[in-house]
């Protein structure tokens, strides 16, 4: 299984941290160990003091395929959920000035937080799914699929360019602006449309 996640994807996200607006997909990867399993706690890790959340509309892959051409992409998610994309931002911004690879920040154990799978089919359109994420009950971070710079299909048939999809892959496509800061004891919790799909502690 893997774990692709979409860069620089909302406009006004990609302003709030001062990145220029991409003209193609910016896609890094998370390894499988990086995925918070269900039931387990989450803990502030030791080597940031600035971790932040970003919250994403995250798609099941259904269907293995390479070369995915972008009219055919809908046929390979039929799962979607929101997650978080945690990031050691402190460490990300030191990394990012010496122009060197994103993972210590990025891709490191239970650093991918996934909610409860909802059948695509239940959204009304597959390019207007609002979600949201509260932080101790405070709405924080509000987008819709209609923001992103690039479509579902569109990062589909770009990432199958580079990366076979197998069954199982996750892709996490991309955060809205008002990412931010937690702290231990925060609550955090995820919602699509009006259903709520994860909630966790920071301890
Ligand atoms: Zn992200």
């Amino acid at each position: 299984m893997k774990i692709f996640c979409v860069g620089r994807n909302y406009s006004e996200h990609a302003k709030e941290l001062n990145n220029e607006l991409p003209s193609d997909p910016v896609i890094f990867l998370k390894p499988k160990s990086a995925l918070l399993l269900p039931n387990t706690p989450f803990y502030y890790p030791q080597f940031t003091n600035e971790l932040h959340y970003e919250a994403e509309l995250v798609l099941h892959i259904s269907k293995n395929g390479k070369y995915i051409d972008e009219a055919q992409a809908s046929r390979y998610y039929d799962g979607i959920t929101v997650g978080i994309d945690f990031t050691a931002r402190d460490v990300q911004t030191e990394l990012k000035k010496k122009s060197l690879p994103w993972e210590k920040a990025k891709a490191w154990d239970n650093s991918a937080v996934l909610g409860t799978w909802q059948q695509l089919q239940k959204a009304a359109s597959k390019n207007s799914i609002e979600f949201s994420l509260k932080l101790n009950g405070e709405m924080v971070q509000k987008g819709n699929s209609n923001e992103m710079i690039f479509s579902f299909n569109r990062v589909i048939a770009d990432i199958s360019q580079y990366f076979a999809l197998n069954i199982g892959d996750l892709i996490y496509t991309g955060t809205p602006s008002g990412v931010g800061e937690c702290v231990v004891g925060d609550v955090l919790s995820g919602y699509l449309e009006n259903d709520k799909v994860f909630e966790i502690e920071i301890k």
